[in-house]
C-alpha cells in the first residue's frame, strides 16, 4: 500500500513521472489530475482514471529522480559498466568523479566495497542528497577530494571506473592501486578522447576493448510493431582493459 512519503512512479499513456507522496500532492496531465487522497492506500499497480501507480526500480529513481548537475552515466552504460568489472560482493571497487552519483548507486548494488571520489564539494553533496532522497548508497565509502589527493594503498582494489575528462592523467596511479590483472573502465564522449587514451594505456593495461550501446525502444502497438521515430543516439564510449604488470 502506498503512503506518505513514500516515492511512486505513475504512468500516464507513454508519460512517466517519480513523484514523492507528500500532503497537497496533485499532478496534472492534459485534463486528468492525480490527486494525494487517490493514491494513498492504494495497491502497487493499481489504476487511477488513466493513471497507474507502480514502485519505482533503481533505473527509474536515476532516471528520472536524480537530479543531475553533471552529465551522468545512464543505467543502459551503468549495468554493463558493472558486470564487465566482474563486480560481485567480494569485490572492492574504486570511482572517480562521483558526479551525481548515478554510477555509484548501480556499483553499490553489485559489488562488495565501493569508495568514490570527487572532487567538486557541490557535485558530492549533490550525490549524498540523492543518495539520502531514495536511502540509497549506504555503505559507500564517499570522499569529497581530488584522487590525485587520495592516500590509498598499492593493489587495493579488484576494479576501477573512472569518468573524467582527461582519465589518461591518472593512470600510474590507478595502476599502482590496482590488483595484478584488475579490470578498469572509462567513460569518454568523444573519439579523440578514446584515440589519447589508447595511447597512454599502452605498457599499463592490456585486454583494451572499445564499445558503445545503442538503445532502440520500440512503440508497443502490437499489431504496428517498429522503433520509436527518436532515439538517445550517444552517451559515450566505455573503454575497458585489465592492469599489467
Ligand atoms: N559518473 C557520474 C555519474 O554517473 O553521476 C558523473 C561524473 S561527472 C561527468 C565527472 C565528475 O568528475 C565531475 O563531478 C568532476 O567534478 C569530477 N572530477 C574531475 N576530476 C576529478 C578528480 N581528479 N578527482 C575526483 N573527481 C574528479
Amino acid at each position: 500500500m502506498f503512503k506518505e512519503g513514500d516515492y511512486i512512479l505513475i504512468v500516464y499513456g507513454d508519460k512517466r513521472f517519480l513523484k514523492r507522496l507528500s500532503k497537497g500532492f496533485s499532478l496534472n496531465v492534459k485534463d486528468a489530475v492525480l490527486k494525494f487522497e487517490d493514491v494513498v492506500g492504494k495497491e502497487e499497480g493499481s489504476k487511477v482514471g488513466d493513471f497507474y501507480l507502480f514502485r519505482p526500480t533503481v533505473e527509474e529513481i536515476i532516471l528520472y529522480g536524480f537530479k543531475r548537475k553533471t552529465q551522468i552515466i545512464y543505467p543502459k552504460d551503468a549495468f554493463y559498466i558493472a558486470y564487465t568489472l566482474g563486480l560481485d560482493k567480494s569485490k572492492r571497487v574504486l570511482e572517480f568523479g562521483t558526479g551525481s552519483g548515478a554510477l555509484t548507486t548501480v556499483l553499490s548494488l553489485l559489488g562488495g566495497e565501493v569508495w568514490t571520489f570527487e572532487a567538486s564539494e557541490n557535485f558530492y553533496k549533490l550525490a549524498l542528497s540523492n543518495w539520502e532522497a531514495f536511502g540509497l548508497c549506504k555503505e559507500v565509502k564517499h570522499f569529497n577530494m581530488d584522487f590525485m589527493q587520495a592516500e590509498l594503498e598499492e593493489e587495493f582494489f579488484d576494479a576501477a571506473f573512472v569518468d573524467v575528462r582527461e582519465p589518461w592523467h591518472y593512470l600510474e596511479k590507478l595502476h599502482k592501486v590496482l590488483k595484478k590483472g584488475a579490470r578498469c573502465g572509462f567513460l569518454l564522449p568523444t573519439t579523440n578522447q578514446v584515440s589519447t587514451l589508447l595511447k597512454n594505456l599502452q605498457g599499463l593495461f592490456s585486454d583494451v576493448t572499445v564499445l558503445e550501446i545503442l538503445h532502440r525502444y520500440y512503440k508497443t502497438n502490437p499489431d504496428r510493431l517498429r522503433p520509436e521515430d527518436r532515439m538517445v543516439a550517444h552517451t559515450g564510449y566505455l573503454i575497458f582493459c585489465r592492469k599489467i604488470t
